[in-house]
Order: C-alpha cells, then structure tokens, then sequence
C-alpha cells in the first residue's frame, strides 16, 4: 500500500523527539571542535533509524525510500546536520542489490543493528573529478586477492567507518567499449586496509565535514570484496544515484523549512523603524520566495519517492528534486541570513553554520551542472556535450 503523507506524521514526530535531545549548542560545540556528532549518531542507529531501508529479514526497518526521506529531512530541519550519517542510508543499497546472499548475511544484520559502519564510499578521484568513468584507480586480480593503487580525494567519514565501498578499474579503459565498463565495487574492510597500502589524510573544509585524501599502494583485499560481477561495478553505482538524490534532497528541504521558519520567527520579532522587520515588503516578499521554493521541491521529492518505491524510472523526478531542493535551501539560507541582518554572523543563532552546510549541495554528491547535463540530455533529448 502506498504511504499516505498522514502515516508519515508519526515518523516525523519520533524523529523530532530524537532531535531535539540534541539541540543547538550540540552541534556548535561539534562545529566549532570540528568533532563528529558520535552521540547523535549513535542514538539514531539505537532507534534504528540508519537501518530504515534494510529489509526486515536483515535486521532492519524495511521501511521506504519516503519514509527514509523524511528521516533526513526531520534531522536538517531540526538544526542537525544529517551529512554526518546520510551515507550509510544509500551506500548498502549497492550492497543489497548486487551483492551475493552471503555478503548480506555477513554484513546487513551488523551494518542495521550499528555493530559494523558503512558510511564512505570512495569515487571521485583528484584528475578526473565529475568525469568518473575515467577514474584511475585500479584493481588487479592476484589469486584469491584485488591489488589496489591509486587515490581518491574528499571521501567522508572513513575515520567513522569500519566498511568503504569502492570503485575502481578492473579492465584498462583501452581495452572496454564503453567506458562505463570495465569499473568494479568493492566493499573494502577500513580496519585491515588502513595502514596496510591505505593512507588516510584529512582534507580541512568550511564546514564541519569529516572528509579526507585516500592513497592506494598495492592494498591486497580478499576477492570475495568484489560486489556482484567485475565490470559492472559503474551500473551498481548508478542504481543507487537516485535514491541519494531523493534522500539529498529532504535534507535539502528540511534545511530550507528551518531557514524559513528562522527568518519567519525574527522577522515578526525584530523591531526596527518601530516596527517588526517583516513589515517590510523587502524583507517579508523574500521569505515567501523562498518558502514557495521550499514547497515546491517538496512536492517534486515526493513524486520522485513514489515513483522510486513504485518501481517506476525516476531518474528525472529525483534529479530535479535534488536540483530544486538545493537550490530552494540555498535561496533559503541567504534569505535567513539576510533578514538576521549583523545576527546571522553570530555562531549563537546557528544561521552561520547551517548556511555554511547548506552551499556544499550544489557541488556534491552531484553538482548542479552535472543534473542540468542529465535534463538536458536524458528528459529534453538535447544533443550530448561530454
Ligand atoms: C565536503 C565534500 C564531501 C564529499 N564527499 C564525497 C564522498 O564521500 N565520496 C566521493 O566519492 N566524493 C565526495 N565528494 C566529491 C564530490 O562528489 C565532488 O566534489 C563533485 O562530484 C564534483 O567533482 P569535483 O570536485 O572534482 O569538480 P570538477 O569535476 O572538477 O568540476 C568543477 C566544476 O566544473 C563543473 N563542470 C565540470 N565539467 C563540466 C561540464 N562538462 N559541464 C558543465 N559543468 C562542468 C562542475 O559542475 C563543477 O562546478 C565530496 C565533496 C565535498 C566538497
């Protein structure tokens, strides 16, 4: 049966109650010590939460993509930052549909119940950036083993993480005919890697973000990381690119809700000239742009989710739900700072950070180009430009 926006109340709300055991000097104090929200995180895997799409039979909620949306979205409009956790969310999806029964026996109970951490997953490379199909990180069959070499930047929360999905070239780009091909997903165990051909070096960022420089030289893992068939390791990849944009996406929308609410709250309460601030068309017309954004991508997040769930092609609706809901909260995020006047440079009132957090979506996991690209090609029929 499909779930009802009115079954999703529920949800949000435990969510919230979640939350709000970690309110803003929470995560102040972990900006400004550039710590990782171990606490927060640690509580929402108790609840479950960072299991919601395991099925039942491997321990986890087996909950939908819209119900793990809004899971997202609840923590981001709460204040909370959901980039600390999202990725195990869509990352095991790889692992749930292309991996083998005994891999998922092996890891997805352990990955549901928090006993195993699955939260990096290692792409994007220094030299070919958007370009992945040309990575040039490798993997070479020995024996029983895959040598691994190479190097990966901004890969966030190794040091927060037992297990990396990897991708790599398994057969040189010369010798494919596509260049999709001849890529595989491997699902690499951090604790025996690191120190053993994997150096991890930590990348400083604007924001608190957990993200580093990965070295490969002649890491050896076991064959049987290989996820599904050798070769076909971009297609796994893909699989799960719409569901990252749809649970990016809630993040993106709880992120423009709170923006908007904050602005809403100061507006009404901030006098100046003798009168509140909101009553100012120049500072009320804003707020209500943004919030009209805000709603729209909402709704276009929630076609998307039910066309995912409904095992429909979503590739468009959850490619421009992303677009939008970055957007919307990036809109969101200079109106807040904006009707904040002086304020909203004050880390006490939170707008700092959040509009800090909230600029990273329009370049990653997926920048905006690359979405436009996709439209263009994909949905409009333009002709292709790489
Ligand atoms: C904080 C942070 C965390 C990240 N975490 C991860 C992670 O965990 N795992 C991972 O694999 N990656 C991660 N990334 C990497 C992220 O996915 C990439 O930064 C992003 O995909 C863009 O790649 P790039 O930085 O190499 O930019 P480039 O590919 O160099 O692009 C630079 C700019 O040029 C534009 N551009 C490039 N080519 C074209 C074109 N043909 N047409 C139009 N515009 C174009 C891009 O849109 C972009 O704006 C993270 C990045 C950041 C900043």
């Amino acid at each position: 049966m499909p779930v009802t926006l009115v079954d999703l109340n529920e949800l949000r709300s435990a969510v919230r109650d979640l939350c709000s055991r970690f309110p803003s000097a929470y995560w102040q104090e972990n900006d400004r010590k550039d710590d990782y929200p171990k606490g927060f995180v640690d509580a929402l895997t108790e609840a479950g939460y960072l299991a919601a799409l395991i099925p039942e039979e491997y321990g986890g909620a087996g909950l939908g993509i819209t119900e793990a949306s809004v899971i997202l979205e609840e923590i981001n409009r709460s204040g909370g930052n959901s980039g600390a956790c999202h990725a195990q969310m869509y990352i095991m999806g790889t692992l749930l549909r292309h991996g083998s029964e005994e891999q998922k026996r092996r890891y997805l109970p352990k990955i549901a119940s928090g006993e195993l951490r699955l939260q990096t997953f290692a792409v994007t490379e220094p030299t070919t950036g958007s370009d992945t199909t040309k990575l040039k990180t490798t993997a070479v069959r020995k024996g029983d083993s895959y040598v691994i070499n190479g190097q990966k930047v901004f890969i966030s929360r190794v040091q927060q993480s037992d297990l990396m999905m990897l991708l790599a070239r398994t057969t040189p780009i010369e010798q494919v005919e596509k260049k999709s091909q001849g890529l595989s997903a491997f699902l690499v165990d951090l604790r025996q890697a690191i120190g053993h051909g994997l150096v991890v070096r930590p990348i400083e960022t604007m924001m608190n973000h957990h993200t580093n420089e990965l070295f490969f030289d002649d890491l050896q893992i076991p064959a049987d990381c290989l996820i599904g068939e050798e070769g076909h390791g971009f297609r796994y990849i893909l699989d799960g690119m719409n569901a990252e944009r749809i649970l990016i996406a809630a993040e993106c929308i709880g992120d423009g809700y709170w923006f908007v609410d904050r602005a809403n709250s100061y507006a009404k309460e901030r006098i100046v000239f003798d009168r509140p601030i909101g009553k100012n068309q120049g500072v009320a017309f804003p707020i209500a742009h943004a919030y009209v954004r805000v709603r729209a991508a909402d709704l276009m997040r929630y076609d998307a989710a039910a066309k995912f769930s409904g095992g429909v092609a979503c590739g468009a609706e959850a490619n421009m739900a992303k677009l939008l809901a970055a957007d919307a909260s990036w809109e969101a995020a200079n109106v807040a700072i904006q009707t904040y006047g002086g304020f909203g440079f004050a880390v006490e009132y939170d707008i700092e950070r959040k509009f800090r957090e909230a600029r990273l979506q329009q370049v990653a996991p997926v920048s905006t180009n690359m979405i436009l690209s996709y439209v263009a090609q994909h949905v409009l029929g333009l002709p292709r430009s790489f």
